[in-house]
């Protein structure tokens, strides 16, 4: 078996501690390993590299990935896949494993099909937005680095009393800006998956100004219903002129870093597991982390399934502990 590895889709810290996982496992197997460059643009491109155990050594700590990613609207059409598919078998890639979100799944699912090549999926999305894991690869870290960012806003924050708004990635998942919120202090969270209006908002912030807080702050996250940071910003300051009030996007920077340690240990345990399911004959399944255990799930229920990650519980203890 001569196994292809790849991550597509938006990059995210761990993607790199993973591939060395992958490599390392197969070689350990017997297998041959051929890193993919740039996901499924590198299989339409035939970018392909023969992996040693060499090719992975000092990159556990490093974030991106040194495969490169990209995102490939050819491998949507059948044409595309076509050309892939002969690029992979000239090649001698037999089976793959693909790290990323649900674009990478799709495109792998569709593609094992067509093809009838095993393909085992590791969820590595800085969102934590799939079904059949508890946590996704850079997860961990993008939280840890939002927090490091509200910490630091803190200290400015503080010494003029202002207000800042600090908008945090997640167009469909508020999971880093419910964590990072409630890890960082902030005085409330603007959610994708929950509704807050300008009105509650501003009700919270005069809760807030009548108890003389010192500083407040507000995480927004991107997909949340009232236009993002600064709409949410120049509305609130229409109403309450006294507010001093600033605007953070924090972007791609939550993308980058070091791994965190729970993501590197999450990598290694996926990118391992991976390849032993594919040895042991499974195919179109995503593995994951549930409690403390490595499960695999059907690729098809990941992308089917609807999932809520924010906890009630956490939702209600927000509110109490930001008074
Ligand atoms: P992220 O969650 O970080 O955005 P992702 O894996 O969801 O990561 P996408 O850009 O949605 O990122 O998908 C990655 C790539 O997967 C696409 O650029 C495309 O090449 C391929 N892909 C996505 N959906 C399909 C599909 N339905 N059929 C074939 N290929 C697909």
């Amino acid at each position: 078996m001569k196994v292809g590895v790849y991550t597509s889709g938006g990059d995210a810290p761990g993607m790199n501690a993973c591939i060395r996982a992958v490599v390392r496992t197969a070689l350990h197997a017997g297998k041959s390993v051929v890193g993919i460059y740039q996901g499924y643009q590198g299989m339409i491109d035939a970018n392909f590299e023969e992996m040693t155990s060499r090719s992975v050594s000092n990159i556990i700590q490093l974030g991106g990935t040194i495969l490169k990613t990209a995102r490939c609207a050819a491998f949507r059409t059948a044409e595309g896949r076509q050309q892939a598919y002969e690029h992979i078998k000239a090649a001698g890639i037999d089976a793959l494993i693909g790290i990323g979100g649900d674009g990478t799944f799709s495109g792998a699912e569709v593609f094992s099909r067509e093809f009838d090549i095993p393909v085992i999926c590791i969820p590595g999305t800085i969102d934590n937005d799939l079904y059949g894991s508890d946590f996704t690869l850079g997860y961990d870290t993008a939280t840890n680095t939002v927090i490091e960012a509200i910490d630091k806003i803190r200290d400015t924050a503080a010494s003029h009393d202002r207000l800042f708004f600090v908008e945090v990635m997640g167009r469909d998942s508020g999971c880093i800006a419910l964590n990072a919120g409630i890890a960082g202090g902030a005085e409330a969270i603007l959610l994708p998956e929950k509704s807050m209006g300008i009105d509650t908002l501003c009700s919270q912030l005069e809760t807030a100004a009548n108890s003389k807080k010192a500083s407040t702050i507000v995480i927004v996250a991107e997909g949340e219903e009232n236009g993002g940071a600064y709409k949410v910003a120049k509305e609130v300051k229409e109403r309450f002129d006294f507010y001093d009030t600033k605007v953070t996007i924090l972007g791609h920077l939550q993308r980058g870093g070091s791994p965190s340690s729970f993501d590197r240990v999450l990598a290694s345990r996926l990118g391992y597991a991976a390849v032993k399911r594919l040895l042991a004959g499974e195919s179109r399944v995503m593995v994951g982390l549930w409690g403390n255990e490595i499960k695999a799930t059907p690729l098809e229920e990941v992308l089917n399934r609807k999932v809520f990650k924010l906890s009630e519980d956490m939702l209600e203890m927000m509110e109490v502990l930001s008074i």
